[in-house]
């Protein structure tokens, strides 16, 4: 097969070799490279494996004090966390609630589940997350403010909230993003799964909307193996949100009493214990990853590739690198180039309403997702084997 630029692969290949060698390279591999064994085994002696157990809020303040978050609530996984947010936000059957199109599908399932339509407005090229500037216009054309709340006049739905997300752990433009469900009434719940780390500013990211979430699968900055997180400054908030996701039950000494329908969301002791031990390897995580990044934005800058970064003043956590390509012919070849060769490059999703059970759903044209979705790749972005230890050093 002819390459469109064979050159630029070979050597982008020879970057990816350089950081992590020889043989096949993930596209992210979890490291355990701290307490994990030991905080694991001094669960399981404690016989406080399951759904009760010290490690859950230990977790939970350590996530709290990094994020800045008031409260923070640990969940089973990232999707469990979103429904539950979403839920406590006010979103319920029949009403719509904004989103993107150039997401994982998580966040739009999370709001199926609770009986929502998805509408989707376009993303910014920079950011590659929800343009406010298209919020702002979408709800110009489509939306009405009445009875204390916001209307779509087509549909005749309550809009009853907003999720962006903060792609590959690239902040999006949050703060006026809050600005403008401030003025439409709509609920703010950031998905920021991917963001543990990223800061708008000098906030992080999962600290402007009502409530958040985030996610420790496997693949993430950090992991539990799998799990979430609720974030939220609200008090009352925090409790509903500890309550629907531990079954909803009533303290008794013994009795059981449930007063709504709960969720099992809880999430168990051992997984706690990873992430209470992966909390401590955050920072130096983020250090080696922002290493990995730099190496990958000069390659960009001396071959003329652009490479997705936060905007000036705020800062990524490089979840997965991203590099934009010239044309949808450049995406294809640089993932077949580099996959042949062991080296996991994967495209950004393929964009919601391209999904058999979110066709038909309300969005504005999608131009900048759709551009993007034609040319975006994610490059390896694991932390080096041995990185650890040369910080040590
Ligand atoms: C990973 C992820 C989630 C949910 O994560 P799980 O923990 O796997 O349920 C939600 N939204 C986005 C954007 C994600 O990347």
């Amino acid at each position: 097969m002819k390459r469109t630029q064979s050159d630029r692969w070979a050597a982008l290949a020879a970057v990816v070799r350089e950081l992590y060698g020889e043989g096949v390279v993930p596209l992210h591999r979890p490291v355990f490279e701290g307490n994990e064994r030991r905080y694991l085994v001094d669960c399981i002696d404690s016989n406080f494996v399951s759904s009760v157990g010290a490690q859950v809020a230990e977790f939970e303040q350590r996530v709290a004090a990094f994020t800045g978050s008031r409260h923070a609530i640990a969940t089973v996984n990232g999707t469990a966390a979103l429904h539950v947010a979403l839920q406590l936000a006010g979103v319920g059957r029949g009403d719509e609630v904004l989103s993107q199109a150039l997401t994982f599908v998580a966040t739009c399932n999370a709001l199926s589940y609770c009986g929502a339509h998805p509408v989707f407005v376009d993303v910014d090229r920079d950011t590659l997350g929800m343009s406010p500037g298209a919020l702002r216009r979408f709800l110009a054309l489509h939306a009405e403010r009445r009875d204390g709340g916001c209307w779509n006049r087509a549909s005749g739905r309550r809009i009853a909230a907003c999720v962006p997300m903060h792609t590959f752990g690239i902040p999006v433009r949050i703060a006026e993003i809050a600005e403008v469900c401030a003025e439409w009434g709509i609920v703010l719940v950031e998905d920021a799964a991917e963001s543990l780390g990223s800061y708008a500013g000098t906030r992080h990211t999962g600290t402007f909307g009502r409530l958040s979430t985030l996610s420790f699968n496997g693949n993430k900055v950090i992991t539990t193996g799998g799990g979430g997180m609720i974030l939220t400054d609200d008090d009352a908030l925090a409790k509903r949100a500890k309550h629907l996701t531990t079954t909803a039950k009533v303290p008794h000494p013994y009795e059981f009493v449930h007063d709504e329908v709960g969720y099992n969301y809880r999430l168990p002791n051992l997984n706690a214990a990873l992430g209470c031990a992966q909390m401590e390897l955050l920072e130096p995580m983020l250090a080696i990853k922002a290493e990995v990044a730099q190496r990958y934005r000069e390659f960009c800058a001396r071959s003329g590739m652009r490479f997705a970064g936060p905007l000036p003043g705020d800062t990524a956590n490089f979840w997965l690198n991203a590099v934009v390509l010239d044309s949808p012919e450049d995406r294809e070849d640089l993932l077949e180039y580099t996959n042949a060769l062991g080296i996991m490059t994967r495209p950004i999703w393929r964009l919601m309403p391209r999904l058999a059970m979110y066709q038909g759903c309300q969005h504005d044209g999608l131009e900048n997702s759709y551009w993007l979705e034609a040319r975006v790749v994610n490059l390896p972005s694991s932390v080096p084997e041995g990185a650890f230890a040369r910080l040590r050093a």
